[in-house]
């Protein structure tokens, strides 16, 4: 008889799962609580791994066509100078692949379409718990995970940071961070001739502007030179900021409890700091499909928790207001 999934959450890591699972004969369910996909979103980075997971999955090469290979990369001081390039060239040689940025909505609308072709979706239909009925139930449900709490007693934590992203009509050339005391600032292109930025502060738990995050940005990054740092805060609207505080789930003694198996950032939501988060996820699923829950957890569990302890490490490491010149330092030498 043929083996019944049902997948909580259709972001990243469910729709990829569902895909994992079907090529490896089972029968599968979505179900995603909101109704549509977004339709706006900002650039994530797709590290190698996770296109070579892309391909297991039939779309890396829809993935890499929309999406812009990494051609350069360097972090900045916020007077423009350089701390560091990155050598993109010998990352390709190294790790097989470059860097592809695309954009949230375009990775989940290629990921939709295919998963709509082998499995059951259901938008618009909230879980309430993991009390599906069916052989295996997979949690991947993000962040602030009802099942994992369910499971695990396990709630999300602030992780002591606040983000800011948006999108900008414009073409730009510049894949840069810009370092400051604290803070740091990040442009890249994004698919579609379009501009992709983000910004990132310790702050409070839930400190949000309401309608006064533009001026709360110009505050904290208006008086850097930096050129693209300058350009990108002058197109910025009020209304075209996204702001987020960044969680992260805290380590969990096991991604599987009896039938249920958490992915994505429901078992390992980590700092943006490494862009690898929806990376991870797509990993997960597709070792899911190939090695079963069991061999997922035996395979995930140590390198994604490892992962997020290095992104906490970069988190606190930007988040440093002294010694700001020994960290640049570090920084050169590690890069
Ligand atoms: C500022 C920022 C920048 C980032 N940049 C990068 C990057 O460059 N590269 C990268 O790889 N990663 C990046 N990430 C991380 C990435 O966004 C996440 O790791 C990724 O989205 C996780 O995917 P997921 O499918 O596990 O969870 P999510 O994307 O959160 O999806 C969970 C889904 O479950 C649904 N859901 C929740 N509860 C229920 C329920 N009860 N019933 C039904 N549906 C439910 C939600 O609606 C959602 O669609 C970034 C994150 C942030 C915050």
């Amino acid at each position: 008889m043929t083996k019944t999934a049902g997948i909580i959450g259709g972001g990243i890591g469910g729709l990829a799962a569902a895909i994992a699972l079907h090529k490896s004969g089972w029968q599968v369910t979505v179900h995603e609580r909101q109704t549509t996909t977004p339709a706006v979103g900002t650039a994530l980075g797709m590290w190698p791994a996770a296109l070579r997971a892309l391909d297991e999955l039939g779309v890396g090469d829809r993935v890499r066509e929309q999406g812009v290979p990494q051609r350069a990369g360097e972090l900045r001081r916020p007077d423009g100078r350089r701390i560091v390039a990155m050598d993109m060239d010998r990352m390709e040689r190294r790790l097989g692949d470059r860097i592809h940025l695309i954009s949230r909505p375009a990775l989940l609308t290629i990921l939709r379409e295919a998963a709509a072709e082998v499995c059951d979706l259901r938008f618009g239909t909230a879980v309430e718990g993991p009390e599906l009925l069916q052989d295996l139930v997979v949690a991947a449900d993000g962040v602030f995970s009802r099942t994992r709490e369910d499971l695990f007693g396990e709630k999300a934590r602030y992780a002591g940071s606040t983000a800011w992203r948006g999108t900008l009509d414009f073409p730009t050339e510049t894949f840069a961070e810009i370092w400051g005391a604290g803070v740091k600032f990040g442009v890249t292109p994004q698919e579609g001739g379009r501009t992709n930025w983000f910004a990132s502060a310790g702050a409070p738990e839930g400190d949000f502007h309401p309608g006064a995050e533009l001026a709360a940005l110009h505050e904290i990054f208006g008086g850097w030179r930096d050129p693209a740092v300058a350009r990108v805060l002058g197109a910025i609207r009020e209304d075209g900021i996204l702001r987020h505080d960044i969680y992260v789930t805290p380590k969990l003694p096991s991604y599987l409890s009896g039938n249920v198996v958490l992915i994505g950032d429901a078992a390992h939501a980590m700092t943006p700091d490494l862009g690898r988060g929806a990376c991870e996820a797509l990993i997960d699923a597709v070792s899911l499909g190939k090695d079963g829950a069991i061999g997922y957890d035996q395979d995930r569990r140590r390198t994604t928790q490892r992962l997020a302890r290095m992104a906490g490490a970069a988190a606190w490491m930007t988040r440093q207001r002294h010694a700001v010149p020994l960290r640049n330092a570090v920084l050169r030498a590690a890069l």
